[in-house]
């Protein structure tokens, strides 16, 4: 049987280029990334759409516009 038939395994720490933290199992001691699931643009960006969603939609019954599809 041969030893070291693995690479060893860190519980490495992840920077994300915005500020956030995590910890995940790597065979890399320290990790860099651009984006995460905090600041992914497929998640940033779907919560502000639909918050500028609600808002319009707030506006448009306050003056009883209807939405134009
Ligand atoms: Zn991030």
């Amino acid at each position: 049987m041969r030893k070291d038939i693995h690479p060893e395994y860190f519980q490495a720490k992840v920077v994300c280029s915005c500020g956030n933290e995590f910890e995940t199992g790597s065979t890399k001691e320290n990790i860099r990334v651009d984006v995460c699931s905090k600041c992914h643009p497929f998640y940033t960006g779907k919560q502000k759409a639909a918050a500028a969603r609600g808002r319009i939609d707030r506006f448009n019954r306050r003056y009883g516009i209807k939405e134009q599809e």
